[in-house]
């Protein structure tokens, strides 16, 4: 036996981070590569799994007995080795299993059982194209139907460019068809229709007319042949009876960033951005892995510095890769890199059909694309010979994955950064605390765009006490102050956002005459409202107490639970300023692919006067008109038993904030709020970044929170509550076990939805400085987790949660 491949097998009840060792038959000894895809036999049953080589040795002096490799998946592997570390890296970092962080880095295309096609390109001889297309066509590509000679032969063709591999997405399902046109007839005869009735039926003139323009292989979608003409779908059907035109249904995805954008020239920076563009350059000239903070209010012209940098990096042959938090949210930061960076650049979203995002992972995987736009997952596109890594908004949520593997792409990010020796730039308005803290102890090079462009002030930024507005007004959602902001504007022909905050949506029970939020007595962490249990619940510690019905702050009986929709904000709305035109923009009104950009494209149209959304409605948005933004309800954040509420809210009102007055026109906001006293409300108002570090700082230095402590949350869950408690009650022994006696154990409690899809969870939050035994502990916890998994139980270990809800 000449060699031994070592395999990461798929097996979802059996996972396992050792590779198992397969011979390498033969005839497959020219093909198997490390990092390709293979299907091997398996257990006592020999079923086939597929699987991916992570090592190759030499078996010649092997004298066991090995099972074969059955076949191999690929012409090329899918995985190089920076990948190929960064899996065992972000399996031992997450505690996911190696063969899980493999399956997130790849397109979903190459997890999903496709059919493929191996198909000639135009360097194929036609001595060649004889021999492996006798068809003329593409073939089917299966490995395990082919012959090895074939195998051996189209693996040549394709190390020389001469064929390649295509994906065919097997489920349609997914896939969105719209009913295309095609001409049925030549340009001659539809010429001859044409002059036969341009006199009576101008309209199927017009039509036929139109249809002599038409490639007749390229079917147009039927809604685009009725705006370009002007006829109706009734005069479309009769032609297509008349035999000239056929219908052909095709697939479309209406990526909003495949429409062309104008290119954009680098813009004369001003000293700020200056300052920072060259520190970057510099660490990019040196392959320095350095790493930037960029930390400069709204519109002080970040993404510029971005851009500016990210070109440096270009010109030098390298490539850029640049996250943002979510990509339908974000259009026009897509359309300013793509403004500037044209065909080079590769966009992956989750918009994106399967066979489209491959086709993006393709092009940056040959080198084609060298300039990468994404969100999350995008932290592991295949590109290689990095130059610099950008992440915009860093502090976002939503860069952490809350399943398995529960990676944070900053730290990806940061990893690649190391791999390629490249600097990574960190950008926020508002940096997350644990980014900020770093800065502060000199691991990121901090710098500061203080002041907006042009020195054009930031916006004025009003509190309104909700708690005044109540007793003069009654319950509405909309103050005075804000209303008589909001006429002013329609009078002005100027533009409104309104947000309203649905985070922490009826969770918690606030007093609409003091503002009093239930807190936990041990924890001072908001206490939320449980209805299956009908009581209010602590997460941290598991403290319990009944539903108040008065204030026991100010005896009022107004106490309830926080939270409305967005639906009835907007019908009140426009009965209080009838003329007003609305958009909403939420969950319900974005549902369907591109109504992002399409709702964000009409308000800049002005189409609309107010903008009113949900916190999706915060981020990135550059419309010079609106020169007023509202915020509903800033509490909602604040009651989550969270203790990143203080730091989420004053972000989203940040913010939100900045999207008011970014042109040549003065901004102001309207904060609304029960909590006019609270710091972060209070230092959202004065868009104090700085006070708002240190103040926070100082709370999570008092409660043992991050960055002070590191976190790592373990849930169980099983249908059978007891189970679920019981598994967690062990858990927490090992756990305390193994760990010092300064390691702070929380729980184990209910988890804040203690039963979702008919399962209870259960959890223990763990916080600590230096324990060198939580590793093996932790591992230890998740490979018992996988026998009783058969029996319903899961585990989950979460490193550094976003939440300890
Ligand atoms: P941020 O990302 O910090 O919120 P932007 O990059 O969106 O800020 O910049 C705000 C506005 O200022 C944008 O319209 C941008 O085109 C403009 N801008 C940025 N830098 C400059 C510059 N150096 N000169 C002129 N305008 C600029
Ligand atoms: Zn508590
Ligand atoms: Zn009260």
């Amino acid at each position: 036996m000449a060699q031994i491949g070592q395999v990461l097998v798929d097996v979802p009840t059996m996972q396992t981070n050792d590779p198992y060792s397969y011979a390498i038959p033969a005839e497959l000894e020219q093909q198997v590569q490390l990092g390709m895809r293979v299907t091997v036999p398996f257990g006592r049953g020999h079923r086939v799994v597929s699987g991916v080589v992570v090592g190759l040795s030499d078996g010649t002096n092997f004298d066991g007995q090995l099972k074969p490799i059955a076949s191999v998946l690929d012409l090329a592997p899918v995985l190089n080795e920076e990948l190929r570390q960064l899996a065992d890296w972000l399996a031992d970092q997450t505690y996911a299993f190696r063969i899980t962080c493999i399956q997130t880095m790849l397109p979903n295309l190459l997890k999903a059982q496709t059919a493929r096609e191996i198909k000639p390109t135009t360097e194929l001889s036609p001595a060649e194209m004889v021999q492996y297309f006798p068809d003329g066509a593409p073939r089917e590509f299966d490995t395990s139907k082919l012959d090895d000679r074939t195998m051996a032969g189209l693996l040549r063709l394709q190390r020389a460019g001469k064929v390649e591999v295509t994906y065919q997405v097997t489920s349609k399902a997914t896939a969105k068809t719209v009913t295309g046109i095609l001409p049925a007839q030549s340009i001659d005869e539809l010429k001859a229709h044409q002059d036969a009735v341009v006199k009576r039926a101008p309209k199927q003139a017009k039509l036929l007319a139109y249809l002599q323009t038409l490639s007749p292989t390229t079917p147009v979608a039927q809604s685009r042949v009725s705006h370009d003409t002007g006829v109706s779908a009734a005069v479309i059907t009769a032609a297509e009876a008349k035999g000239w035109l056929v219908k052909q249904p095709i697939e479309v995805y209406r990526d909003p960033f495949q429409r062309p954008v104008t290119p954009t020239a680098p813009l004369t920076l001003n000293t700020a951005q200056q300052t920072a563009v060259t520190a970057i350059t510099q660490a990019i000239d040196e392959q320095q892995s350095q790493n930037f903070l960029v930390e400069g209010v709204t519109g002080s012209g970040k993404t510029e510095v971005y851009l500016q940098s990210i070109a440096v990096a270009l010109d030098q042959g390298r490539t850029a890769l640049m996250l943002v938090p979510e990509i339908a949210l974000t259009p026009q930061m897509v359309n300013r890199v793509k403004a500037r960076f044209g065909h080079r650049v590769a966009v992956l979203h989750s918009g994106l059909s399967k066979g489209e995002q491959y086709d993006e992972w393709r092009r940056i995987d040959c080198g084609e694309a060298t300039v990468v736009v994404g969100a999350r997952s995008a932290v592991f596109a295949p590109v290689k010979n990095l130059g610099i890594i950008v992440m915009d908004e860093e502090h976002e949520s939503s860069y952490k994955q809350d399943e398995n593997p529960r990676y944070h792409s900053r730290d990806v990010a940061l990893w690649r950064g190391r791999y390629h020796h490249c600097p990574v730039v960190l950008g926020s308005a508002t940096p997350s605390l644990e980014t900020r803290a770093r800065a502060a102890k000199g691991l990121y090079t901090r710098l500061l765009l203080a002041k907006r462009v042009n020195d054009h002030p930031l916006p004025t930024v009003h509190v309104v006490d909700m708690r005044e507005a109540l007793k003069q007004q009654g319950e509405s959602d909309f103050s005075e102050p804000l209303l008589t902001a909001i006429q002013a504007r329609l009078d002005r022909h100027e533009q409104v956002v309104l947000m309203l905050n649905r985070r922490g949506y009826s969770s918690f029970v606030m007093c609409r005459d003091c503002g009093f939020v239930l807190k936990c007595p041990n924890c001072d962490i908001s206490l939320t409202l449980h209805m299956d249990t009908h009581t209010m619940k602590c997460h941290y510690c598991g403290h319990e107490e009944a539903i108040p019905h008065v204030c026991p702050n100010c005896h009022s009986r107004k106490i309830r639970y926080y939270g409305t929709g967005t639906q009835k904000v907007e019908q009140s709305l426009q009965q209080l300023v009838p003329t007003a035109r609305i958009l909403r923009m939420d969950v319900d009104s974005t549902r369907r692919k591109g109504a992002h950009e399409k709702i964000l494209r009409q308000f800049g149209r002005h189409e609309a006067d107010i903008l009113l959304g949900t916190q999706m409605i915060a981020k990135g948005l550059d419309f010079p008109d609106v020169t007023l933004v509202g915020v509903l309800n800033a509490d909602t954040a604040l009651g989550l038993p969270d203790f990143r509420a203080s730091e989420r809210t004053f972000q989203l009102l940040t913010q939100v904030s900045g999207r008011a007055g970014r042109a040549d026109k003065l901004g102001e906001v309207y904060i609304q709020t029960f909590n006019p006293d609270h710091y972060a409300i209070e230092l959202a108002k004065d868009q104090d970044y700085e006070r708002f570090f240190v103040t926070e700082m100082h709370m999570r230095h008092q409660g043992n929170y991050p960055p002070y402590y590191f976190a790592v949350q373990v849930t169980a869950s099983h249908e059978d509550e007891a189970t679920a408690a019981k598994a967690m009650y062990q858990i927490v022994a090992a756990v305390k076990k193994g760990l010092s006696a300064n390691a702070i154990v929380l729980g184990p409690t209910p988890k804040a939805i203690a039963r979702v899809k008919r399962k209870y969870y259960y959890q223990v939050v763990i916080k600590y400085k230096h324990e060198p035994q939580l590793k093996s502990v932790l591992e230890q916890i998740r490979q018992a987790a996988q026998i009783p998994a058969r029996h319903g139980l899961s585990v989950t270990i979460d490193p550094e949660p976003m939440n300890f809800m």
